[in-house]
């Protein structure tokens, strides 16, 4: 197949086109969320436009498989190793345990994931479940001289890198500046102001719940050694694309950078996308600055998520984007007529093929110059006042759809046409269940009933007309 996406490599600082490893194939590789609370709009912006380009690369033939990592211990509320660890701290709000919280705010993402239209990627690991993977490469680390243990923790030693600042060449002061936060304090243990954890085994965090044995103590791992081991354990030693927001690329990409290729001996991936912050008119939103916007905030002021992916879709991944609740106003808006729009057309006749794959093309190729979303948007709009029959407007909107996933057709289907019945039979009796073990008030049953279904990408919303579901 013809490479045709070009697409910005964070690595190079430059516009590239993508040509995977192996032909055909796409290895990709998304950080996932720190379980610990709710996601922030501001996060899942990062995740409707990876999303948006792994249903790019599908949509231009691609085998695509995306892995995932859920981080579930060892990430500090500073990303350079200080401060408080965040599963911790949300363990103690909520007087919960550990993997309580853990369990709530996996499925509590991925039920905001499926209110977006966000794909869940083929493999979604748990950092918890790696403990060994972890362990055997610290050991590798180690044996190769690339890290060493101080103060009762093993740290990764920076200085044995020649380019450890893989992202901004040799400029550290820079990255060193992108990572600083208000909380960072020295660690007293660190050979190099840039070395980082990989395995604590003496802390401050005495009421850690979480521990296991490894070669060097009672203990638990850092957080960017996560990101290196399930990448490599899903897509082996050569990863095509790995994805995140900007406020990853320092520490924590550096970082996997240097643990994966120190272990591997060879480069690691190839090309690295970054999704910028969203912003109001303060600066980066985030969970603990101003109000805490969270999908769920969305839908109770009467918001529809998908007014929200489309709003992120309207600007390109690479600008900030200026969050506002009268920007949202008009996305709704003209969402609404969008859709109204599409519902309108009144299918008859044959869809016209060289017109079809003539606005195709143009709908790739807006895509294909750095995932350009808004023009891809501006595509669709003139295609639908383009002069050809409804039949084929509407097949171009519903192919489009497979990209944008704004469910643009809805208007005229409830959607339950494209889940075979054997599913539907099944999920209907699990529903059934789960409402049984509500009236017999056994609520840990229900939530598992659901936790089961979410694991299998079938969620449930409760409404005043019962249970509806959906497939993500
Ligand atoms: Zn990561």
């Amino acid at each position: 197949m013809e490479n045709r996406l070009k697409i910005y490599n964070s690595l190079t600082r430059k516009e590239e086109l993508f040509v995977p490893n192996e032909e055909g194939k796409v290895g990709m590789y998304t950080c996932g969320p720190t379980v610990y609370h709710y996601a922030h709009i501001g996060n899942l912006r990062s995740y409707i436009m990876e999303d948006l380009l792994e249903k790019t690369l599908r949509y231009l033939g691609y085998d695509v498989r995306r892995v995932m990592n859920i981080t579930d211990v060892g990430h500090l509320s500073s990303d350079a190793d200080t401060g408080e660890d965040k599963m911790l701290k949300g363990a103690k709000r909520e007087h919960k345990t550990v993997m309580e919280i853990a369990r709530f705010y996996t499925q509590a993402f991925f039920e905001d994931c499926g209110k977006l239209n966000i794909k869940r990627p083929d493999v979604v690991e748990p950092a918890t479940n790696c403990i060994r993977e972890f362990i055997h490469m610290i050991t590798v680390l180690l044996e190769k001289g690339y890290a060493y243990e101080m103060g009762g923790n093993i740290y990764f030693d920076t200085s044995r890198l020649e380019n450890y600042h893989v992202f901004s060449g040799q400029d550290s002061d820079m990255e060193l500046l992108v990572g600083v936060r208000d909380d960072v304090e020295e660690d007293a243990n660190k050979k190099n102001k840039s070395d980082f954890v990989l395995w604590f085994t003496k802390s401050k965090f005495e009421d850690q719940e979480l521990k296991w044995e490894s070669p060097w103590g009672l203990g638990y791992p850092g957080w960017h050694i996560e990101c290196s081991c399930i990448g490599i354990k899903h897509l082996g030693e050569y990863m095509d694309i790995h994805c995140g927001g900007v406020d990853n690329i320092f520490p924590h990409h550096t970082n996997e950078i240097a643990q994966s290729e120190s272990y591997l001996g060879h480069k690691w991936c190839n090309y690295w996308f970054h999704v910028h912050h969203l912003n109001d008119k303060a600066g980066k939103m985030s969970k603990s600055k101003g109000d805490f916007l969270t999908v769920s905030l969305l839908e109770s002021k009467g918001y529809d998520p998908l007014a929200y992916r489309l709003f992120c879709l309207q600007s390109h991944y690479r600008k900030p984007l200026e969050f506002s609740y009268e920007n949202l106003d008009n996305v709704t808006s003209a969402y609404r007529k969008l859709r109204r729009r599409i519902g309108e057309l009144t299918p008859e006749g044959e869809v016209e093929q060289e017109k079809f794959a003539d606005w195709k093309k143009r709908f790739e190729d807006a895509l294909c110059d750095d995932l350009n979303s808004s023009m891809a948007l501006t595509v669709l709009y003139e295609m639908l006042k383009a002069d050809m029959n409804d039949s084929t407007k509407r097949a171009l909107a519903e192919s489009f759809d497979q990209v944008l996933s704004l469910d643009l057709l809805a208007g005229e289907a409830d959607g339950a046409d494209t889940v075979d019945g054997e599913l539907e039979a099944y999920v209907l009796s699990r529903i059934e269940e789960r409402a049984a073990a509500k009236k017999n008030r056994d609520f840990a049953m229900a939530d598992a009933i659901r936790s089961e279904l979410a694991e299998k990408g079938i969620l449930l919303e409760d409404t005043r007309e019962g249970v509806k579901w959906k497939k993500v």
